[in-house]
């Protein structure tokens, strides 16, 4: 009897030992090879954590690249009183969005185009004077381009600029048609590519267009598109678009748009932005 005891006693035992070695140093089966007891490297779990590989991850991929993105657009700032406005709104939503300077208006507040770059803004030139005798002739309007560029670099050490807008749009009835036509030319030769708009808030149809109207005008537009570019402007008289915009955020979110600055637009949102003819019209 104690023979047999002894006997089932180092059976136990080494069933024991056998269910502790497996758990402690192997996995049973490695779903890639196929291996039985293949050891679990740290290299396959780093792997594991870089590469998404469950359904949720890829589901989760494929929803990020359907969301409708909108760029919201700000021109002719910055200015004294409703820039910081507009960006302590766009701060507390987590945004980024894109303002379009004059370049006199930069010279006057620097400190507060500073703290839109610093706040991750993405600051391109529209125009030095905004006076619409820059389209004279494709000079006057480079060099007032150029001395816009001149005053967002000193202020900002922003190297790189590779968009513009013209003040009125590439296709304002205020210059002659052939002259535009040379100057946008002229543009895309140095690479500089201009955008417009495929969404106006209206803000530009007076000063103190009712804050409702405002609403109205961007959440009509921006049903059925994929890529909104919102036109607004952060200029003194425009109160009620900086009173609008935290409904429209809100609304846009809702509706499953992410915003977006042009510092981060992919190849293949300017591509269809180009189709669209919102960029290089
Ligand atoms: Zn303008």
């Amino acid at each position: 009897m104690k023979f047999f005891n002894n006997i089932l006693k180092n059976i136990i035992y080494f069933f024991v030992s056998l269910i502790f070695l497996l758990f402690s140093n192997f996995s049973l089966v490695d779903s890639n090879s196929m291996s039985v007891f293949k050891p679990v490297g740290l290299d396959e779990e780093v792997e594991s954590i870089k590469t998404p590989k469950t359904v949720n991850d890829v589901q989760e991929k494929e929803t990020q690249s359907q969301k409708k993105v909108a760029f919201l657009t700000f021109d002719d700032g910055p200015c004294i009183n409703n820039t910081l406005k507009i960006l302590n709104i766009l701060d507390k939503n987590n945004i980024k969005a894109t303002f379009f300077i004059v370049g006199k208006k930069a010279e006057e507040y620097p400190d507060i185009l500073k703290k839109l770059f610093d706040d991750g803004m993405c600051i391109l030139p529209h125009t030095y004077s905004h006076e619409y005798k820059i389209y004279k002739n494709k000079e006057t309007y480079h060099k007032d381009l150029m001395t816009c560029i001149d005053c967002i670099k000193k202020i900002t050490n922003k190297d790189v600029i590779k968009y513009t807008r013209f003040p009125g749009g590439s296709f304002n009835a205020v210059s002659n048609k052939n002259r535009m036509r040379e100057i946008r030319e002229s543009l895309k030769e140095e690479n500089m590519k201009y955008v417009d708009w495929n969404v106006s808030s209206g803000d530009a149809l007076g000063d103190g267009v009712a804050a409702y109207k405002i609403k109205r005008n961007v959440i009509n537009q921006c049903k059925n598109k994929d890529i909104a570019v919102i036109l607004f402007h952060d200029a003194y008289y425009k109160k009620t678009t900086v009173e609008a915009l935290p409904d429209i955020i809100k609304n846009l979110k809702d509706s499953g748009f992410i915003f977006k600055s042009l510092n981060d637009i992919t190849p293949e949102e300017e591509d269809s932005l180009v189709k669209a003819k919102v960029i290089n019209r």
